[in-house]
């Protein structure tokens, strides 16, 4: 069965799409067969992996509106074990189109049925709305991963958001869990940045992440060449952070999901350590820094 996870805020631009691409990629990159479902008009994650946002006939609304089956939508990514369905600017219709639909907070939840065998993992970027397709994020998931900037209004719309979650629980989805909050473009030189951290820990306890997501120039380029952040520069701080962060979210999860996993899995946790240990020893040199750090991954691209 498939561990469903929608990344949600209703808040604009606090790394939901970031969080997407790079969690999807780095399960997929330690073995796990994963999907991205992309439900944001804004089509960001399908472009942040590469894929031109309008070259797709297909995609997730049409899916949907129920007019192409979901099978027809997905598409391989440049990591093996990660397929995405792409979105669409035209998605944006949706919300006014599945208004009038039957079961129209279930449609993502039916179509992904036939392939809760298929994925280990189902991650959906979810648009900065709780209108109807976060809805059908929410319906279909079994847990929300809540990013959260580290700026001055970042508990502003989450008590909103937390209500629904609730709501959801005692009629639609009653086991929708909050899978975790994620700290993101957290800046260590703010006292601001430590002041939101706290304020959050208070509120959610030992559901936030202890990674936090720094914020870094190379997290904010890597979507425009059209690469996650594991392809564009393997070192960098962003990425570990991000492989941190899908090695915690993996921890806490329960064993049956965890002994799935392929056994080259541990392997490759074991070479993700070595790099760890080396960027903090980079880390510890005065004169490495990002910009020095190695240039490509030694990583295997598919080319089909
Ligand atoms: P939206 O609500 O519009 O969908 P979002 O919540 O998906 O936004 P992102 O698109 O992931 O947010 O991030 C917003 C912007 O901030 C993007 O330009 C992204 O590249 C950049 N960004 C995200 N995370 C970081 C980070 N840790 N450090 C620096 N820049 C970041
Ligand atoms: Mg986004």
């Amino acid at each position: 069965m498939s561990k469903i996870i929608a990344v949600v805020n209703q808040k604009g631009g606090v790394g939901k799409t970031t969080t997407s691409v790079n969690l999807a990629t780095n399960l997929a990159y330690l073995r796990h067969e994963t999907l991205l479902i992309d439900l944001d008009p804004q089509s960001n994650a399908t472009s942040g992996l590469g894929i031109d946002k309008n070259a797709n006939p297909s995609h997730i609304y049409r899916a949907l509106l129920g007019e192409v089956p979901l099978k027809e939508v997905l598409l391989p990514t440049a990591i093996d074990w990660l397929d995405i369905a792409p979105s669409h600017i035209d998605l944006i219709g949706a919300e006014l189109e599945l208004v009038s639909m039957q079961e129209r907070e279930m449609r993502l939840k039916n179509i992904l049925t036939p392939f809760l065998d298929v994925y280990k993992y189902i991650i959906i970027d979810c648009p900065p709305s709780l209108g109807l397709l976060t809805l059908n994020a929410l319906v279909a998931a079994d847990s929300v991963l809540i990013p959260i900037q580290c700026e001055y209004y970042a508990l502003e719309g989450l008590g909103q958001l937390v209500k629904t979650i609730e709501l959801l629980r005692e009629n639609l989805n009653p086991n929708l869990e909050i899978e975790g909050i994620l700290l993101t473009m957290y800046d260590s030189r703010m006292n601001l940045s430590k002041q939101v951290v706290e304020e959050i820990k208070k509120h959610f306890g030992d559901k936030v992440y202890t990674t936090m997501i720094p914020r870094t120039v190379r997290l904010a380029e890597a979507p425009s060449f059209g690469k996650p952040m594991i392809l564009y520069d393997k070192s960098a701080k962003g990425t570990l952070a991000y492989l941190k962060l899908t090695k915690e979210l993996l921890s806490k999860q329960p064993k049956n999901i965890q002994l799935q996993s392929a056994p080259e899995a541990a392997a490759e946790i074991q070479l993700i350590k070595v790099e760890e240990n080396n960027r903090l020893q980079a880390e510890q040199s005065p004169i490495q820094n990002e910009q020095t750090a190695p240039e490509q991954p030694a990583l295997e691209v598919k080319t089909n």
